[in-house]
């Protein structure tokens, strides 16, 4: 019997990893065509979508949800419009947390959330789409649970293969090494984020918005983070919205995406969504706001 020590077998996984984002990713007409979310990763799209249920489940246990179909389907329509000009190869469901916070974020699998607060902050209809557009990138390109392949090859690293394998694809591994769910799927490296960001503005030029909605919209999440440290939320602020940032997507919109005569910069029901929205604040007396969700899993194995 040949033995290959895991250190090894990590280090070709490793150079896999690096060799997968070479595929061409510069061509909006080619979206849907080309396999953005290709990488060395332990889930299937099937085991990405359980588990993605699985904690949308618990954030809407956690969370306080928006009490209004007319803003929820409103959300869900623009959210699907994107999708439908996206590389995403899975059903996406959009749903709204009643709170202030200016964030977002996306579940492995298709499982968005959009805070109230975003859509307060999002003065026009192409900044809310960067920012849908932006999450829906995310799990297009699979980062989460490529994130967390990449976190299980770095500890096999270090431990003899044969007891690291049953854990592969489960979350019991990641439970027992004390890793906390949230992060491990909510908060990327750099490039992942450069990626989303990269991705987003093509998939809101397909669905005819104004990809230059996406600079305005992370000029305002900056100015506002400058102003008020720590108002964007924490999960933004991972990566946070830096002048270096705002600059590459200007530059990438402009060597990409032919200009067009028309976009959509904003609708009146755009308008008409964000003002039910204000006037609920106004007739309401303040509220503390959602508490930060905390999310685990029972433990469970496959
Ligand atoms: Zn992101």
């Amino acid at each position: 019997m040949r033995c290959i020590p895991a250190v090894v077998t990590a280090g070709l996984l490793a150079a896999a990893l690096l060799s997968a984002g070479d595929q061409k990713k510069d061509d909006p007409s080619q979206i849907g065509n080309r396999d953005v979310g290709k990488g060395v990763n332990f889930y299937s799209l099937e085991k990405e979508m359980a588990l993605g249920r699985q904690l949308a489940q618990e954030v809407k246990r956690q969370a306080k949800m928006l009490d209004d179909p007319i803003v929820n389907e409103f959300v869900n329509r623009v959210g699907q419009n994107l999708v439908r000009n996206s590389d995403a190869k899975v059903p996406f469901t959009f749903q709204v947390i009643d709170g202030p916070e200016v964030n977002a974020f996306a579940l492995p699998g298709g499982y968005v959330f959009v805070y109230a607060g975003l859509l307060k902050m999002a003065d026009e209809e192409d900044e809310f789409a960067a920012v849908l557009a932006h999450e829906i990138a995310h799990v297009a390109a699979r980062h989460m649970t490529r994130q967390a392949t990449r976190q299980q090859i770095a500890r096999i690293g270090s431990i003899p293969l044969g007891i690291a394998l049953p854990g592969w694809g489960g979350v019991a591994a990641w439970q027992g090494a004390g890793l906390g769910i949230p992060m491990t799927f909510l908060s990327f490296d750099r490039r992942d984020e450069a990626e989303a960001d990269y991705l987003g503005v093509q998939y809101m030029y397909a669905a005819g918005y104004d990809p230059n909605g996406a600079v305005s919209m992370f000029e305002k999440m900056e100015a506002l983070e400058r102003k008020d440290p720590g108002a964007v939320s924490r999960l933004f602020s991972t990566h946070p919205m830096d002048a270096e940032r705002i600059g590459k997507t200007q530059q990438e919109i402009n060597r990409i995406l032919p200009s067009r005569a028309e976009y959509v910069v904003t609708t009146s029901e755009y308008a008409g969504i964000r003002e039910r929205l204000l006037a609920r604040d106004n007739n309401r007396k303040p509220e503390t706001s959602t508490p930060h969700l905390k999310i685990s899993l029972g433990a469970k194995d496959e």
